[in-house]
Parts: C-alpha cells; sequence; structure tokens
C-alpha cells in the first residue's frame, strides 16, 4: 500500500522528488536537531493522484488523523479542543521551488469556539482574533476563490472606522467585528458559513493545496522555468508558531550569504509582531539582521549559529524562513537558496576555495545560461543624467523601456517595456515575463519582485521608496514619469534613470578580452577559476565559427582551441562583387579562369590572415555554401533597372546581361537548390581556385615560421560521389602546390540523406562536421529564414515544442541523425573526428548533448566560446545532485 504521509521525523533531504524540496527540508532540518515546529508532508504521490482521480487518494484520511494525533500528543494540545487549541499551517512545496505561485493557509483549527479558547491560554484577545481573521480571509480566498479584494475593502473600512493607519493598531473589538464581517463576505461568495469543523478545514486546505498546482499562474511559471507539469506539489502541515503575538515576536527570512553578489555574511529581513508570508510579499517594509540583533540578541546569536550549521550540511547557500514567538527562535524553512548569475560563480568559487565542495561540484553549481548573462552589457553612466531614484539592486541587469503600469500593459506591449508597480504579486507573472525589467516602490531583496526577476534572469530594481506610484504615472519629487516616457534601470547598483542610457560591455567581457585583470574582483577570479576548471575535464573541444582575423583573434582570447567554420562566403562580397559577376557572367572558360584568377590573390591574403591569426591551431575551411544569386542584385531590382533604361530609351547594358544571368541561375527554393558541394560541381574551377589559396596561404605561413593548420570542409555533402569527386581534384591541387602540411579534407553532414549513409561517406572524409543548422531545416522541412517569425510562437503555444528546433537541438529528431551519423561513421572509421558548427554548438543544453552523443568540438560565434567552454566541463563532470538554486 502506498504510504502517502511522512513525519518530519521520517525523512530527509534527499527524498524531494516525494516530499517536495520544503518537506524534505523541513526533515532534515529536524534530523539536524534545529527547532522546527512538529508536523508531516502529504506526498506528492497523493497530489498526482488527485491531480488524476479528483479525490483525495484511500488510505489518506487514516493516516493523516495518525500524522495528527502524533503532534498532539507531543504538544499535549489538540485540534478543535476548545480550551487550548492545536493550530495548523498548510504550506505547499513542490520539487522546484514556485515563490508565491501557490497556496499557504496558516491558522487552521480557528472557529467561532476555539478562537476563545486561544485568547485565554495566550492570554492575547486580540492575537486571537487577528488570527482569526487571517484564516477567513486566507482559506476563503485559496479554499472558496472569494476575491482577495473583498478583505481587503473590509480591513480598509475597520482601519477607517478605527481612525488609524496599519492593521496592527486595529485592536481587539474592531478585529471581532472584522470577523463577523469577513464571515459575511464568506457566506455571500461561497453560499455557506465558513466551516467551523477544524477537519474539514484540514482536508479543504490539502485539496486545495493540491488543486493549486494547475492555476493558470502556476502552470504560466513552469512553462517559464522550465518544471515539468506533472510533478505535483506535496502539503506540509505544521504546528502553529506564531510571529504575531505581540513586540517580542516577529517574523523573517535570511540568506547565509548575499544572494545578489554572493559576498560572504548574512543577509536578511526581520518584520516584528508579523506573520510568515507578511515579509515575502513585501507589504510592510523590513528591517534587517542588525536591528534584530539589537531587539533580541539571544535569538539573533541562535539565528546565526544555526545558519552556519546549514550551510555547512547543505554545502551552499541556504535560504530560510523563521519566526520567533516570544523570544523564542523557530525554523519554517529552509533550501538552497535561489542567487543571482553572478553570485552564483562568487558562491561556488568561495565553496570550491574553502574546501567545502570541489572544483568539480563547483562547475555543477554554475551554468552556461548564467555565464551569458554575465556577459550581458551593462549601463555606460559617464554622462548619464542624475538618477531619479535609488531603489534595492534586487537583480542585476541593464534594462531601459517605456514606463508601463500593469501587467496586462506590460504583456500587449510591442517594444521593450519597464513594469512599474507598488510592490508585484503573482498575478503579474505574465507582466514581469513581458517586462525588460521591474521596478517596485516597496520590498526588499526578498519581496516577491526580487525573488522571480532573479529566478527569471530579469533585471529587476524593488523598494525605492521615493516613488509614488499611481496607476498611469508615478512621481518623484517633482518629477512625474507618466505610461509611455522612457526609463532605465540598473539592477547591480539600484539605480532609475530617465530616458534611454546607453550601454558597455560586461566586466567579465572586458577580461575576457584582456582589459581587465581578475585579481581583487570576486567575480573575475570566480569565472576564471570555474572556466579553467571547465577546461581541464571537459571531452568536448571548443572551437569558434570565425572568418576574419579580427573575430579570430577575439576567439582566442575567449578560450577557443581553433577555428571550427570558417565560412568563405562573406569573402566574395563588397568591391569583390564585380569578380563573382564576372564570374557568373563569364561565357568561356577563359573568361571564367580570368576572374577566378583574380578571385585567388584575395583569397589567398583572408586565408593568411586567419590562419595567422590561429597559427597552431586548426582552422576549418569551408568551400563557399550559398547559391550564387546571393552575391548578384536582386531579380525584381534589376528588373526594375532594365525596364526603366528601356523605357528611357536606353540600352540597358551591363544590367541587362546580368538579368539574364540572374533569370537563368533563378531558383524557387535556392536554400534546396545549386548550392555547396553542387556549386563546386557545377562551376569549374571555383573549389578548386579556393584549395589552391588555402594551400597557397598554408605554405606561405609555414615559410615564414608559423604554424598553420587549415583543414578544408565540404558543405552540403548528400553522397558520397559527390565528396570523392571534390576530394579527388582537391587533393590534386594541393599536391601542385609546394612546401604545404599535410592538410585534411572533411564534409559537413547537414543533409539527412548524408546522416544516414554516414557510413558509406566515412571513408572519404577525414572528419565530419555537423552543420545543425541545416540538419534541422532539412529534418523538419522548416525554412530556417521564414519560419521561426512566422509560427514559432504559436508553435510553442501549442506545445509542439518548448524552445525553437534552431536554438536547441530537437535531441529525438536532429539529435537521432547526428547519433546515427557518429556510430555509422566511426564503426567503418574508428578514428573520425566529429563535430558540430551549427548555431547549436554555442547553447548550453545542446552542447551536453553533443558531449553525450561523442562529438570531438563544437564550434560556435567567439562570444559564446566561454558559455561553450563551461558546459563542455559540466557535461564532463556529470549531472550530480540537482539544486534547484536556479
Ligand atoms: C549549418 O548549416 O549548420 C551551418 C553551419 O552552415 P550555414 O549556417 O552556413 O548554412
Ligand atoms: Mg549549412
Amino acid at each position: 500500500m502506498s504510504r502517502y504521509v511522512f513525519d518530519f521525523n521520517d525523512g530527509n533531504k534527499e527524498l524531494q522528488d516525494l516530499l517536495g524540496g520544503k518537506g524534505a527540508n523541513l526533515a532534515e532540518m529536524t534530523r539536524m536537531g534545529l527547532p522546527v515546529p512538529p508536523g508531516f508532508t502529504v506526498t506528492t504521490d497523493a497530489c498526482r493522484a488527485y491531480l488524476r482521480t479528483g479525490a483525495l487518494p484511500d488510505g489518506l484520511f487514516q493516516e493523516v488523523e495518525d500524522h495528527l494525533r502524533l503532534i498532539e500528543a507531543r504538544l499535549g494540545r489538540r485540534l478543535g479542543d476548545s480550551a487550548d487549541p492545536l493550530l495548523l499551517s498548510v504550506r505547499s512545496g513542490g520539487r522546484f521551488s514556485m515563490p508565491g505561485m501557490m497556496e499557504t493557509i496558516l491558522d487552521i483549527g480557528l472557529n467561532d469556539t476555539t478562537v476563545l479558547g486561544l485568547a485565554r491560554r495566550s492570554g492575547d484577545e486580540r492575537f486571537a482574533w487577528d488570527s482569526y481573521r487571517r484564516l477567513i480571509q486566507m482559506f476563503g480566498k485559496t479554499v472558496f476563490g472569494v476575491p482577495g479584494e473583498q478583505f481587503d475593502a473590509e480591513l480598509a473600512a475597520a482601519r477607517e472606522a478605527a481612525g488609524v493607519a496599519t492593521d496592527a493598531e486595529l485592536g481587539t473589538a474592531a478585529l471581532r467585528e472584522l470577523v463577523a464581517a469577513y464571515q459575511k463576505r464568506f457566506f455571500a461568495y461561497a453560499g455557506r458559513d465558513f466551516p467551523q469543523a477544524p477537519h474539514e478545514q484540514l482536508y479543504s486546505a490539502i485539496t486545495a493545496v493540491f488543486a493549486s498546482w494547475n492555476t493558470e499562474r502556476a502552470v504560466l511559471y513552469r512553462r517559464q522555468e522550465h518544471i515539468p507539469g506533472d510533478l505535483g506539489t506535496a502539503v506540509n502541515v505544521m504546528a502553529m508558531v506564531f510571529g504575531n503575538h505581540g513586540t517580542n515576536s516577529g517574523t523573517g527570512v535570511a540568506f547565509t550569504r548575499d544572494p545578489a553578489t554572493g559576498r560572504r555574511g548574512v543577509y536578511g529581513d526581520y518584520l516584528p509582531n508579523a506573520q510568515g508570508e507578511d515579509v515575502v510579499a513585501g507589504i510592510r517594509n523590513t528591517v534587517g539582521l542588525d536591528e534584530l540583533a539589537r531587539m533580541d540578541p539571544a535569538s539573533h546569536a541562535r539565528l546565526l549559529s544555526i545558519m552556519e550549521k546549514l550551510e555547512l550540511r547543505y554545502r551552499d547557500l541556504c535560504d530560510i524562513e523563521f519566526t520567533i514567538e516570544d523570544g523564542k527562535l523557530w525554523m519554517l524553512q529552509t533550501r538552497v537558496g535561489k542567487r543571482t548569475p553572478a553570485a552564483a560563480f562568487v558562491i561556488a568559487a568561495q565553496l570550491a576555495g574553502e574546501g567545502l565542495i570541489t572544483d568539480d561540484e563547483a562547475l555543477l553549481r554554475v551554468t552556461g545560461g548564467q555565464l551569458a548573462h554575465l556577459m550581458f552589457p551593462a549601463f555606460d553612466t559617464t554622462n548619464a543624467p542624475a538618477p531619479l531614484a535609488i531603489g534595492v539592486p534586487a537583480s542585476p541587469g541593464a534594462a531601459s523601456g517605456t514606463v508601463v503600469f500593469d501587467s496586462a500593459a506590460a504583456a500587449a506591449a510591442t517594444g521593450p517595456v519597464i513594469l512599474v508597480r507598488h510592490e508585484t504579486n503573482p498575478d503579474d507573472l505574465p507582466g514581469m515575463i513581458a517586462a525588460q525589467g521591474i521596478l517596485t516602490s516597496r520590498g526588499g531583496k526578498t519581496s516577491h519582485a526580487a525573488v522571480v526577476a532573479r529566478g527569471m534572469g530579469k533585471t529587476c530594481v524593488c523598494g525605492a521608496e521615493d516613488l509614488e506610484v499611481g496607476p498611469s504615472s508615478f512621481r518623484v519629487g517633482d518629477t512625474v514619469v507618466s505610461e509611455g516616457d522612457v526609463i532605465s534601470i540598473d539592477g547591480t547598483t539600484g539605480r532609475v534613470y530617465p530616458g534611454e542610457l546607453p550601454v558597455r560591455p560586461s566586466a567579465v567581457v572586458r577580461w575576457f578580452e584582456g582589459e581587465l585583470p581578475s585579481t581583487g574582483d570576486p567575480l573575475l577570479t570566480a569565472v576564471e577559476r570555474l572556466t579553467g576548471h571547465a577546461d581541464t575535464v571537459a571531452k568536448l573541444a571548443v572551437h569558434a565559427n570565425a572568418d576574419t582575423a579580427a573575430d579570430a583573434e577575439r576567439a582566442r582570447r575567449f578560450g577557443a582551441a581553433g577555428i571550427g567554420l570558417c565560412r568563405t562566403e562573406h569573402m566574395f562580397l563588397g568591391e569583390r562583387r564585380e569578380l563573382v559577376e564576372r564570374l557568373i557572367l563569364a561565357t568561356g572558360d577563359e573568361e571564367r579562369q580570368s576572374a577566378l584568377a583574380e578571385l585567388l590573390p584575395l583569397q589567398r591574403d583572408d586565408f593568411t590572415a586567419v590562419l595567422a591569426a590561429m597559427d597552431g591551431l586548426p582552422v576549418t575551411i569551408r568551400l563557399i555554401d550559398p547559391p550564387l544569386h546571393e552575391f548578384l542584385p536582386s531579380l525584381e531590382e534589376l528588373t526594375d533597372r532594365v525596364a526603366r533604361a528601356q523605357a528611357r530609351g536606353e540600352d540597358p547594358g551591363h544590367d541587362g546581361r546580368l538579368l539574364v544571368a540572374v533569370r537563368r541561375i533563378h531558383e524557387q527554393n535556392p536554400m534546396l537548390g545549386l548550392r555547396g558541394v553542387r556549386l563546386g560541381l557545377m562551376v569549374p574551377g571555383l573549389f578548386a581556385m579556393q584549395v589552391r589559396a588555402v594551400a597557397q596561404a598554408a605554405a606561405a605561413r609555414a615559410a615564414a615560421g608559423g604554424d598553420p593548420r587549415p583543414e578544408i570542409m565540404v558543405p552540403l555533402v548528400a553522397s558520397v560521389r559527390e565528396l570523392e569527386l571534390v576530394r579527388a581534384e582537391a587533393s590534386q591541387v594541393l599536391s601542385a602546390v609546394e612546401g604545404v602540411p599535410p592538410i585534411r579534407i572533411g564534409t559537413m553532414i547537414e543533409v539527412p540523406r548524408a546522416a544516414l549513409t554516414a557510413g558509406e561517406i566515412a571513408p572519404a572524409a577525414d572528419f565530419f562536421s555537423f552543420g545543425t543548422n541545416d540538419l534541422t531545416q532539412m529534418a523538419w522541412g522548416f525554412s530556417r529564414d521564414d519560419v521561426e517569425g512566422a509560427f514559432f510562437g504559436r508553435y510553442r503555444e501549442l506545445g509542439v515544442f518548448a524552445t525553437s528546433p534552431f536554438e536547441t537541438i530537437d535531441v529525438a529528431g536532429v539529435g537521432e541523425l547526428v547519433r546515427t551519423a557518429v556510430h555509422r561513421g566511426r564503426s567503418v572509421r574508428p578514428d573520425l573526428v566529429a563535430g558540430v558548427c551549427g548555431e547549436h554548438g554555442g547553447d548550453p543544453d545542446s552542447v551536453r548533448f553533443f558531449h553525450d552523443a561523442g562529438l570531438n568540438y563544437v564550434s560556435c560565434s567567439p562570444f559564446r566560446v566561454p558559455v561553450a567552454r563551461l558546459e563542455a566541463g559540466r557535461a564532463a563532470v556529470g549531472d550530480g545532485p540537482v539544486s534547484d538554486s536556479r
């Protein structure tokens, strides 16, 4: 029989799939002997059963009752006891944290009778009625869907009637009346009384948490964060402890290191005389932990010692939620904390430096996506105007956009927008996803806006208190910023500027470029340590796609171990276009040869420069790939020019001859037409000229004392015969040039037929390089130039794929072609070198796949080389335990 309920004494931190992150960590803290209120976790299995059938599974009721008895026995207090009631909190907690997305209900067990018992036992009537009104509010909203505004309106009316500014100032009588008003609202909306039976409250709450897995906002969050939709959530039922029990009580959140920068030293927010959710929601302004040290030194000292224990146990940054009830500290939650990309690098390197984790583990604590984020530009503030305001730098980055004030406007906008809110709540999620950045006037680094923005890697400044945020404008002093005005927000400094600011490259990029030293900068030393370690463990080499000496030099600075794709077609553009035109217009061999002869020295110089920049490293030069019409004016343009000339009674001359040629080579589907190897076979002398230029460049470099290592790559091969023909011609050309180092000749694999016949092709190829751009185009039958803009957005919504297959390799389809080709190729040629040079070579998820598929290298744009290096190292180290620190 399934077991659906685990006491906190029974679990541990490894059981996250079953108990959810929160439940597993509560169990771990209980095992560590930390002060956790007694409780139990209802498993994700139970949730999945509920989601399947719509009912709580058989046997669950009895298990819950048994565990409830245990809590009651431990505390000497019973649920529903009118004299001394046990109260419970019910909280969701899935495998991956979804901040604010799901439900929490506190104070379960209160009703018209037990509220009096609580008042007597606690000696605090006000507190008892305040707790009761919170229960009706949370329960009404979560279980019966009573709109939150209805309760807010009653609360505001109560404050007004009492003539007070804050809820905390409402007296007992006012709160008692508020409870009655809430109950009326509840009845009016739900059509029944607020349930008085504590057990009914408990089971309805558990059911509501399970059901909240599928709320619209939860589904949206999961899609955004790539969290599988079928995991379900666990439910944690815990004895209540009260942070709203007077000034000697309070509630807070804390991090064992700064989650924004990774700096050592605890960081946290504390809210005296308040209950759990008040802090995370950013509703009232909090004080720092230093202030707590002043107010309650004993609890503060205890908290610090617990945080140290947690870091040692989890060997990572932990975030915690705690409550102090009458001077006694309770731990309500811990988890490996979310952090910014910069903090992820700094913390991983620090922990490795401290010997708490190995460098391999440190590598698994960061991602290529985070490194990519750190390579984003930041604002150049040299000539910036004075900031409008300074808030809390909650999630780094530089974002400019027009100001919008609600989620719907952000989601509907076409250009970049900054979502400005007093504070955010989970209903703002669509707007936060759509916005370039988020700015709030309330809340700290742990407010909803901050936590969610960090998770998304989105720029966020929060708690900019000088902002008076209205419905369609905000005011700072005398300045009014209205909807549609442009502002810039800096998530690293917290500054908010009017207008759009210029941006400058990131420090990480400048360090790669050799413009900044790493010494003394924790982030740069961390990036250095982790990318360096990645290089030592990686099995995949990382090459760059570069076709100029400047790009090649940058690629080297970024750590590329060679050029995996030098596209030669750019060398035919600009002033050289005329030579290509002559080649295309050539009517006889002689004319063609003369055009090629003029191109030869130009190509030779191009290759010489690239080989010099990459001296000692492989440079894979791909013979020309695109169809020839790309080098000529468009058919429409020429037709127009010729028609105009004729209308004026003039001879169209050169244009006329060009038009005839363009018409001759015009294709309906040029990407499937005369391009790549086909062009080489159909235009005599073209490939031979390029091969000769490579050979002469290599010979010249070698003669000059260099170490040129060119390779020649043939594009778009579908049949081994094509490759054999080109190879024969190339070998002949190479052998005719003196002083040429050995040059390998390989092929791209970018046509499905080539992948499937790789066993036939391999004997004629010294290497394979997967052109996954074309391979994706041809495997899916998607035009790579058209479809992404046309319908991929809709395809993602429809769930055909989560990310574009042109961005992340489609493992099941295109990936299978890659695996097949590697397998078939190596079965006839075991030492066959295989790489990838499509865009996927720089995509973090795809790099992992290429490692698994046994490739030798990936090649990507120079800027993505560091990301690919890091991911290649991570892939080699293996998956390790998944840490939910995104
Ligand atoms: C490819 O098809 O993946 C490739 C690298 O070639 P190109 O993008 O130049 O077609
Ligand atoms: Mg291609």
